[in-house]
């Protein structure tokens, strides 16, 4: 069998990891790939849509599983499906679940999802009406469209709402992305993760995770793509997991069999809690990452079987083994602003717990940082600490110049 994943960061190669732990005879091929991939596989070098899709008919492939939001949201699927090929993924229309904001909290507030109050606005003046009517704040200000994580600005007073909906909106810092805006209420709480696959009828929620997104340490300073990620998410019990499947899976579900949004994909639910309960905040449609990273190590049932499965429409189950992981980012100094590349890394060769290449290419005779975020290493325990030992004893045996990560993933 031919599987093409499209991507190239630390996600695609767990996913391609997983898919060949459980099936060593798959031929795996990227796009675009990395170092890692590269071990697996083969790297393609395609990134274009049409391309690809003839690189998938000249090579029968026999299903392609698509990675990050933005080719989902410019219609892959839906370029691949209209030849035929098998595909793994949301179309465009359901895409706009993850592809504005607007979109998914109008499907929310219509089918009953628990979400914060928002007001949607198209135009500057309305925004703005809207602000100076507000008593309360912080809110927060969210660009509709994709921006990369950075469409989203917690506000604490209304002079500086008025200048985020100028920026967005009139200067368009985020371009098109910026053209509608949502306005939300702010809510306190913590943050989980929860992962599923959605094989048009049915949503199969996999564990729970817990993000890290800041940079530094005690979730200080900047936004990342994230730094770290534990699963399963250590606060999110089991009356939580009732509260998420009643108050968002389910009119989820049945929103998207009244809407007609019929796909076989990933639905990644983020979510806030607190005493009031468990809050959907975003729909992505992908796999996350660094989540999956952690949560895929987890996993007993063979993916690729799971993935065909939906994508034929039929049913089935998910099992975990009852351990926990801990994903530690290393990362370039300087991330997320400005970082150097091309720096060796030493020491991958010892480290003996799964490791997943994000931001590093292969040389003639080394493999070189090339991103932000470079690897993700994830410890495995019967335990969360015994797994954040495993993660930090492995990192020690790496090495490369300017090298930066937390020291305080999964610490609670
Ligand atoms: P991501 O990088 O997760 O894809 P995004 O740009 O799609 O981000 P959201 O997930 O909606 O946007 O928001 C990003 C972050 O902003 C959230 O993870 C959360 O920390 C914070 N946030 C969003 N909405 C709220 C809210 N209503 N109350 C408090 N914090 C919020």
């Amino acid at each position: 069998m031919k599987v093409l994943i499209v991507g190239s960061g630390g996600r695609e190669h767990a996913i391609g990891w997983k898919i060949k732990q459980d099936n060593p005879s798959v031929e795996l091929f990227f796009s675009i790939g990395n170092a890692g991939t590269a071990e697996i596989g083969e790297n393609i070098g395609i990134s274009d849509l049409e391309e690809l899709k003839d690189f998938a008919k000249n090579n029968k492939i026999d299903l392609t599983i698509v990675g990050p939001e933005m080719e989902l949201v410019d219609g892959i699927v839906d370029i691949f499906e209209a030849e035929g090929l098998k595909i793994f993924g949301p179309n465009q229309e359901a895409a706009e679940l993850e592809g504005s904001k607007v979109f998914a909290k109008d499907f929310m507030e219509k089918h009953g999802v628990k979400t914060a109050f928002a007001k949607s606005f198209r135009h500057f003046v309305d925004a703005r009406d809207y602000l100076n009517s507000i008593e309360e704040f912080p809110v927060v200000i969210k660009a509709s469209g994709l921006a990369a994580g950075k469409g989203v600005v917690i506000v604490q007073n209304n002079d500086e709402a008025q200048e985020v909906i100028r920026d967005m909106m009139n200067d368009k810092t985020f371009g098109d992305a910026g053209t509608q805006v949502v306005i939300e209420q702010f809510l306190e709480g913590f943050e989980c993760s929860i992962l599923s696959i959605y094989n048009g009828k049915e949503i199969v929620p996999f564990i729970s995770a817990k993000d890290h997104k800041k940079i530094g340490e005690g979730e200080t300073g900047l936004n990342t793509g994230g730094m770290g990620v534990v699963a399963p998410n250590p606060l999110f019990t089991d009356a939580h997991f009732e509260a998420f499947e009643k108050d968002i899976l389910e009119p989820t579900q049945k929103g998207l069999a009244a809407e007609g949004l019929d796909f076989a994909g990933v639905i990644f639910f983020g979510l806030m809690v607190n005493e009031s309960g468990v809050y959907l905040l975003e729909y992505n449609i992908r796999f996350g990452d660094p989540e999956t990273e952690a949560v895929l190590p987890l996993m007993n049932s063979d993916l690729l079987e799971i993935i065909e499965k939906a994508v034929n429409g039929e049913s089935f189950e998910v099992s975990w083994k009852n351990q926990h992981t801990c994903c530690v980012v290393l990362a370039s100094g300087g991330y997320p602003l400005n970082y150097d590349k091309g720096f060796e890394i030493k020491g991958l060769d010892r480290v003996d717990v799964p490791l997943f290449i994000a931001g590093a290419q292969k040389t003639e005779d080394a493999i070189v940082t090339s991103g932000g975020r470079v690897l993700n290493v994830v410890g495995i325990g019967d335990s969360l600490e015994q797994a954040r030992k495993s993660a930090y004893d492995n990192i020690a045996k790496i090495n490369f110049d300017y090298a930066y990560f937390r020291e305080d993933i999964g610490k609670v």
